[in-house]
């Protein structure tokens, strides 16, 4: 197993935040990964798109699940894949197969078990709605074990996980045939109908809101005339209020500051309480 120690984890996390882990497990095995949970309760880390840094340095190791643990094992349109495996990677292995369903994780950064723990989706609906089967390390029974879709209770951004301590190892996808033809034109257009909104110019992780039941977090933002606030290299995009960009060299705690400011002036001007999606570690 690749031991880092005092890795910059610049290049780890989408939003770019300089931050050193004074180590990093990155492994390859299912035993490699127990050992390293078992006995350093570390943080996890899958492609680092969704998550906010907010310390300079951690203590707390990091264990990485990436392209170190990867791989994709196909039966007819079902695939089993492993967690670290890229998204983008996971639906270009689709493509090639004449495998449809993953047309919409294609412009999803990140890897398997980050949109299985975040629940990833966009309009074309979630991860967790084409999982049939997840196998996980359960942290404090100290097993590995698997659930059926049953089981999971998926949710917007939610599932079973929410509330367990887990290292998510693989999961089974339950896909159908299409065309090639089909699922690039899917793939190009959602892209493109993403990119057209999205700031994809700055680093940033994403939608950093919730959206509330029956809300879009954007207009509000917008309708605050917050678009551009900034606080030091952390802003409010301009391109798409939803989203919080580094135009810089920000840092984890202007982030933190400037979802502040939005959540209560939002609060104050609408009465609505935003949940953050991203995850502060
Ligand atoms: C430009 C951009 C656009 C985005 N668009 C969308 C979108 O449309 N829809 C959407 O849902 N998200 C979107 N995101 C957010 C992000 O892409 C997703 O949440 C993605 O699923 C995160 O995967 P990850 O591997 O990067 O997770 P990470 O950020 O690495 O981790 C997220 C959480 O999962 C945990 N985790 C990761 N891997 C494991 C594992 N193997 N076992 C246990 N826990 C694990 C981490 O501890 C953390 O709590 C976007 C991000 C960016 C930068």
């Amino acid at each position: 197993m690749r031991i880092v120690h005092n890795l910059d984890l610049v290049n780890y996390n989408s939003y770019k935040l300089h931050s050193i882990a004074e180590t990093a497990y990155f492994p390859e095995s299912i035993e490699e990964i127990t050992e390293v949970v078992t006995h350093e309760h570390p943080i996890i880390i899958g492609g680092g798109c969704n998550v906010i840094l907010t310390k300079v340095k951690y203590s707390q190791p990091f264990l990485f699940i990436r392209d170190n643990y990867s791989g994709i094992c196909q039966h007819e349109e079902k695939l089993i894949v492993k967690a670290g495996t890229d998204l983008k990677v996971l639906s270009e292995y689709a493509l090639s197969h004449s495998i449809s369903g993953l047309e919409w994780f294609y412009d999803i950064p990140g890897c398997v078990g980050g949109a299985t723990i975040m629940n990833a989706g966009c309009n074309g609906g979630s991860f967790g709605d084409l999982i049939t089967r997840v196998t996980f390390f359960d942290v404090d029974k100290g097993i590995v074990t698997a659930l059926p879709k049953e089981d999971l209770h998926f949710e917007y951004r939610g599932n079973i996980f929410s509330s367990m301590n887990v290292v998510i190892l693989e999961v089974e996808l339950s896909l159908r045939k299409g065309t090639k033809e089909d699922i690039l034109s899917l793939m190009e257009s959602n892209k493109a109908n993403r990119w057209s909104k999205q700031p994809r110019d700055f680093p940033s992780a994403g939608s950093v809101f919730k959206r509330p039941k029956g809300l879009f977090v954007g207009p509000m933002i917008t309708e605050l005339g917050l678009k551009g606030y900034r606080v030091g290299d952390a802003m409010i995009s301009e391109k798409h209020a939803g989203f919080i960009v580094n135009v810089g060299h920000a840092t984890g705690n202007e982030i933190l500051e400037l979802i502040e400011i939005v959540r209560k002036k939002v609060k104050e001007r609408f009465n609505v309480e935003l949940d953050v999606e991203q995850r502060m570690i």
